[in-house]
Protein backbone atom coordinates (compact mmCIF):
# COMPACT_ATOMS: atom_id res chain seq x y z
CA UNK A 1 0.00 0.00 0.00
CA UNK A 2 2.75 2.44 0.57
CA UNK A 3 6.27 2.17 -0.49
CA UNK A 4 9.93 4.15 0.22
CA UNK A 5 12.71 4.96 -1.93
CA UNK A 6 15.41 6.71 -1.04
CA UNK A 7 14.15 9.22 0.86
CA UNK A 8 16.10 11.71 2.33
CA UNK A 9 15.13 14.82 4.56
CA UNK A 10 16.73 18.10 6.12
CA UNK A 11 16.07 20.66 8.39
CA UNK A 12 17.50 24.06 7.28
CA UNK A 13 21.07 22.37 6.65
CA UNK A 14 20.57 19.57 9.20
CA UNK A 15 20.48 16.29 7.78
CA UNK A 16 17.73 14.15 9.62
CA UNK A 17 16.29 11.12 7.33
CA UNK A 18 18.82 9.09 5.44
CA UNK A 19 18.26 6.66 1.95
CA UNK A 20 14.89 5.52 3.73
CA UNK A 21 14.07 2.45 2.18
CA UNK A 22 10.93 0.25 2.90
CA UNK A 23 6.95 -0.68 1.81
CA UNK A 24 3.89 -2.36 3.72
CA UNK A 25 1.83 -4.08 2.58
CA UNK A 26 -2.22 -3.72 3.05
CA UNK A 27 -3.13 -4.86 6.50
CA UNK A 28 0.23 -5.24 8.30
CA UNK A 29 1.04 -3.43 11.87
CA UNK A 30 4.39 -1.65 11.86
CA UNK A 31 5.87 -0.24 14.60
CA UNK A 32 8.91 2.31 14.30
CA UNK A 33 10.88 2.45 17.15
CA UNK A 34 14.13 4.03 18.06
CA UNK A 35 15.63 6.17 20.65
CA UNK A 36 14.83 10.09 21.26
CA UNK A 37 16.15 12.24 18.05
CA UNK A 38 16.43 9.54 15.85
CA UNK A 39 13.36 10.55 13.19
CA UNK A 40 10.81 9.06 14.24
CA UNK A 41 8.14 11.80 14.22
CA UNK A 42 9.70 13.61 10.87
CA UNK A 43 9.21 10.00 9.01
CA UNK A 44 5.76 9.58 10.08
CA UNK A 45 5.21 13.06 9.23
CA UNK A 46 6.61 12.94 5.86
CA UNK A 47 4.34 9.83 5.13
CA UNK A 48 1.40 12.43 5.92
CA UNK A 49 2.88 15.06 3.67
CA UNK A 50 3.45 17.66 6.63
CA UNK A 51 6.99 17.65 5.94
CA UNK A 52 9.21 18.35 2.41
CA UNK A 53 11.95 15.79 1.45
CA UNK A 54 14.95 16.81 -0.31
CA UNK A 55 15.37 13.64 -2.31
CA UNK A 56 13.09 10.17 -2.92
CA UNK A 57 9.57 8.78 -3.71
CA UNK A 58 6.69 7.92 -2.03
CA UNK A 59 4.51 5.57 -3.46
CA UNK A 60 0.89 5.07 -2.50
CA UNK A 61 -1.32 2.13 -3.51
CA UNK A 62 0.84 1.73 -6.32
CA UNK A 63 1.10 5.31 -7.65
CA UNK A 64 4.00 7.87 -7.04
CA UNK A 65 3.13 11.13 -4.88
CA UNK A 66 3.82 13.86 -6.15
CA UNK A 67 4.53 16.27 -3.40
CA UNK A 68 1.95 18.98 -3.99
CA UNK A 69 -0.06 20.39 -1.46
CA UNK A 70 -3.31 19.43 -3.04
CA UNK A 71 -2.07 16.01 -3.27
CA UNK A 72 -1.35 15.52 -0.08
CA UNK A 73 -4.62 16.91 0.95
CA UNK A 74 -6.23 14.17 -1.14
CA UNK A 75 -4.41 11.90 0.13
CA UNK A 76 -4.62 12.58 3.88
CA UNK A 77 -8.59 11.25 3.41
CA UNK A 78 -6.79 7.66 2.92
CA UNK A 79 -4.25 8.53 5.36
CA UNK A 80 -5.30 9.25 9.01
CA UNK A 81 -2.88 10.37 11.81
CA UNK A 82 -2.94 10.84 15.46
CA UNK A 83 -0.43 12.60 17.62
CA UNK A 84 0.78 13.01 21.09
CA UNK A 85 -0.90 16.15 21.51
CA UNK A 86 -4.33 15.35 20.84
CA UNK A 87 -5.21 18.29 18.76
CA UNK A 88 -8.89 18.73 19.54
CA UNK A 89 -10.91 22.21 19.09
CA UNK A 90 -11.35 23.46 21.99
CA UNK A 91 -14.40 25.74 21.32
CA UNK A 92 -16.05 22.50 19.60
CA UNK A 93 -17.91 19.51 21.74
CA UNK A 94 -16.98 15.70 21.25
CA UNK A 95 -19.11 15.45 18.40
CA UNK A 96 -18.31 18.77 16.56
CA UNK A 97 -15.07 17.99 16.55
CA UNK A 98 -15.32 14.55 15.10
CA UNK A 99 -17.92 15.43 12.34
CA UNK A 100 -15.64 18.37 11.05
CA UNK A 101 -13.80 17.09 9.12
CA UNK A 102 -16.47 14.06 7.41
CA UNK A 103 -18.78 17.33 6.80
CA UNK A 104 -16.33 19.75 6.33
CA UNK A 105 -13.84 18.12 3.64
CA UNK A 106 -16.05 15.09 2.42
CA UNK A 107 -19.32 16.85 2.12
CA UNK A 108 -21.19 14.34 3.74
CA UNK A 109 -24.38 15.57 6.27
CA UNK A 110 -24.36 14.95 9.43
CA UNK A 111 -27.41 13.15 10.29
CA UNK A 112 -26.44 10.24 7.85
CA UNK A 113 -23.24 9.81 9.72
CA UNK A 114 -24.56 10.27 13.26
CA UNK A 115 -25.09 6.55 13.85
CA UNK A 116 -21.28 5.70 12.80
CA UNK A 117 -20.41 8.33 14.83
CA UNK A 118 -22.32 6.68 17.89
CA UNK A 119 -21.41 3.58 17.11
CA UNK A 120 -17.71 4.44 16.97
CA UNK A 121 -18.11 6.72 20.62
CA UNK A 122 -19.67 3.03 22.49
CA UNK A 123 -16.73 1.33 20.99
CA UNK A 124 -14.38 3.58 22.66
CA UNK A 125 -16.55 4.41 26.15
CA UNK A 126 -17.22 8.04 24.59
CA UNK A 127 -21.21 7.31 24.13
CA UNK A 128 -22.19 9.58 27.11
CA UNK A 129 -19.30 12.38 26.23
CA UNK A 130 -20.83 13.68 22.83
CA UNK A 131 -21.70 17.22 24.00
CA UNK A 132 -18.70 17.98 25.97
CA UNK A 133 -16.12 20.65 25.13
CA UNK A 134 -12.41 18.74 25.11
CA UNK A 135 -11.22 20.73 28.26
CA UNK A 136 -13.73 18.90 30.11
CA UNK A 137 -12.65 15.25 28.67
CA UNK A 138 -9.15 13.66 30.72
CA UNK A 139 -6.23 13.25 28.60
CA UNK A 140 -7.17 9.51 27.74
CA UNK A 141 -10.58 10.69 26.61
CA UNK A 142 -9.02 13.53 24.13
CA UNK A 143 -6.32 10.72 22.81
CA UNK A 144 -9.65 8.53 21.92
CA UNK A 145 -11.99 11.08 20.41
CA UNK A 146 -8.97 12.10 18.41
CA UNK A 147 -8.85 8.28 16.98
CA UNK A 148 -12.40 8.09 16.57
CA UNK A 149 -12.33 11.95 14.27
CA UNK A 150 -9.27 10.10 12.60
CA UNK A 151 -11.40 6.90 11.68
CA UNK A 152 -14.59 8.53 10.56
CA UNK A 153 -12.90 9.45 7.57
CA UNK A 154 -12.35 5.89 6.75
CA UNK A 155 -8.47 5.93 6.58
CA UNK A 156 -6.59 2.84 4.62
CA UNK A 157 -3.76 3.81 6.74
CA UNK A 158 -3.38 5.02 9.99
CA UNK A 159 -0.37 6.97 11.73
CA UNK A 160 0.10 6.77 15.20
CA UNK A 161 3.21 8.95 16.81
CA UNK A 162 3.50 8.37 20.66
CA UNK A 163 -0.24 8.82 21.47
CA UNK A 164 -0.17 7.19 24.98
CA UNK A 165 3.32 9.19 26.05
CA UNK A 166 1.56 12.49 27.38
CA UNK A 167 -1.13 10.19 29.31
CA UNK A 168 -1.58 9.12 33.12
CA UNK A 169 -0.28 5.78 33.07
CA UNK A 170 -4.31 4.44 34.17
CA UNK A 171 -5.33 5.96 30.73
CA UNK A 172 -2.67 4.46 28.41
CA UNK A 173 -3.77 1.27 28.14
CA UNK A 174 -7.55 1.80 27.43
CA UNK A 175 -5.91 4.10 24.05
CA UNK A 176 -3.43 0.83 23.59
CA UNK A 177 -6.62 -1.61 23.45
CA UNK A 178 -8.52 0.47 20.66
CA UNK A 179 -5.58 0.59 18.37
CA UNK A 180 -5.33 -3.10 19.19
CA UNK A 181 -8.68 -3.42 17.93
CA UNK A 182 -8.24 -1.93 15.31
CA UNK A 183 -5.13 -3.67 14.15
CA UNK A 184 -7.07 -7.28 14.40
CA UNK A 185 -9.64 -6.11 12.53
CA UNK A 186 -10.42 -5.82 8.94
CA UNK A 187 -7.35 -4.77 6.46
CA UNK A 188 -5.91 -1.60 8.70
CA UNK A 189 -2.40 -0.54 7.63
CA UNK A 190 -0.47 0.90 10.36
CA UNK A 191 2.41 2.56 11.30
CA UNK A 192 2.89 3.12 14.95
CA UNK A 193 5.42 5.25 17.08
CA UNK A 194 5.46 4.10 20.45
CA UNK A 195 7.37 3.58 23.68
CA UNK A 196 5.06 1.26 25.36
CA UNK A 197 7.33 -2.37 24.59
CA UNK A 198 4.98 -4.42 25.57
CA UNK A 199 2.02 -3.36 23.15
CA UNK A 200 4.66 -3.03 20.27
CA UNK A 201 5.64 -6.74 20.80
CA UNK A 202 2.23 -7.58 20.60
CA UNK A 203 0.81 -5.95 18.05
CA UNK A 204 4.06 -5.43 15.69
CA UNK A 205 3.66 -7.42 12.51
CA UNK A 206 7.62 -5.93 11.77
CA UNK A 207 9.68 -3.45 13.25
CA UNK A 208 11.69 -0.64 11.88
CA UNK A 209 13.89 0.06 14.06
CA UNK A 210 15.46 3.83 13.36
CA UNK A 211 18.62 5.54 14.63
CA UNK A 212 20.15 8.50 13.83
CA UNK A 213 17.86 9.22 10.66
CA UNK A 214 19.11 5.76 8.97
CA UNK A 215 16.87 2.32 8.98
CA UNK A 216 19.01 0.12 10.80
CA UNK A 217 16.34 -2.92 11.04
CA UNK A 218 13.43 -3.86 9.67
CA UNK A 219 12.91 -7.13 10.89
CA UNK A 220 9.83 -9.23 11.76
CA UNK A 221 8.63 -8.06 14.59
CA UNK A 222 8.79 -11.96 16.83
CA UNK A 223 12.26 -11.70 15.69
CA UNK A 224 13.05 -7.78 16.83
CA UNK A 225 11.88 -8.62 19.93
CA UNK A 226 13.38 -12.16 20.58
CA UNK A 227 17.17 -11.37 19.06
CA UNK A 228 17.76 -8.06 17.36
CA UNK A 229 20.25 -8.16 15.12
CA UNK A 230 22.20 -4.32 16.15
CA UNK A 231 24.04 -4.23 19.15
CA UNK A 232 22.35 -0.90 18.91
CA UNK A 233 18.92 -2.14 18.81
CA UNK A 234 19.91 -4.97 21.71
CA UNK A 235 20.96 -1.82 23.96
CA UNK A 236 17.57 -0.11 22.97
CA UNK A 237 15.49 -2.95 24.13
CA UNK A 238 17.37 -3.55 27.28
CA UNK A 239 17.02 0.49 27.85
CA UNK A 240 13.34 -0.02 27.51
CA UNK A 241 13.01 -3.03 30.10
P1 LIG B 1 11.38 11.46 20.06
O1 LIG B 1 11.44 10.00 20.44
O2 LIG B 1 12.05 12.30 21.12
O3 LIG B 1 10.01 11.93 19.73
P2 LIG B 1 12.01 11.33 17.23
O4 LIG B 1 12.66 10.04 16.90
O5 LIG B 1 10.57 11.48 16.95
O6 LIG B 1 12.31 11.65 18.77
P3 LIG B 1 12.32 13.65 15.55
O7 LIG B 1 11.37 14.51 16.27
O8 LIG B 1 11.90 13.11 14.24
O9 LIG B 1 12.83 12.47 16.48
O10 LIG B 1 13.64 14.49 15.36
C1 LIG B 1 14.73 14.04 14.58
C2 LIG B 1 15.78 15.13 14.50
O11 LIG B 1 15.26 16.24 13.77
C3 LIG B 1 16.21 15.70 15.86
O12 LIG B 1 17.59 15.93 15.79
C4 LIG B 1 15.46 16.98 15.97
O13 LIG B 1 16.18 17.92 16.72
C5 LIG B 1 15.32 17.43 14.54
N1 LIG B 1 14.07 18.18 14.30
C6 LIG B 1 12.82 17.72 14.50
N2 LIG B 1 11.89 18.63 14.15
C7 LIG B 1 12.57 19.71 13.72
C8 LIG B 1 12.20 21.00 13.20
N3 LIG B 1 10.91 21.34 13.04
N4 LIG B 1 13.19 21.85 12.85
C9 LIG B 1 14.49 21.49 12.97
N5 LIG B 1 14.90 20.31 13.44
C10 LIG B 1 13.98 19.42 13.81
MG1 LIG C 1 8.89 11.92 18.12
Amino acid sequence: ILKVEHLDKAYQNQSVLHDINFSINKGEVITLLGPSGSGKSTLIRTLNGLENYQAGKIFFEGQEVVPTEKNWQKLRQKIGMVFQSYDLFPNLTVLDNILLGPTKVQKRNKEELLPEVVDLLKRVDLEEYQNVYPRQLSGGQKQRTAIVRALMLHPEFMLFDEVTASLDPEMVRGVLDIIKNLANQNDMTMIIVTHEMNFAKQIADRVLFLQDGSILEDTNGQDFFDHPQTDRAQKFLKSMD
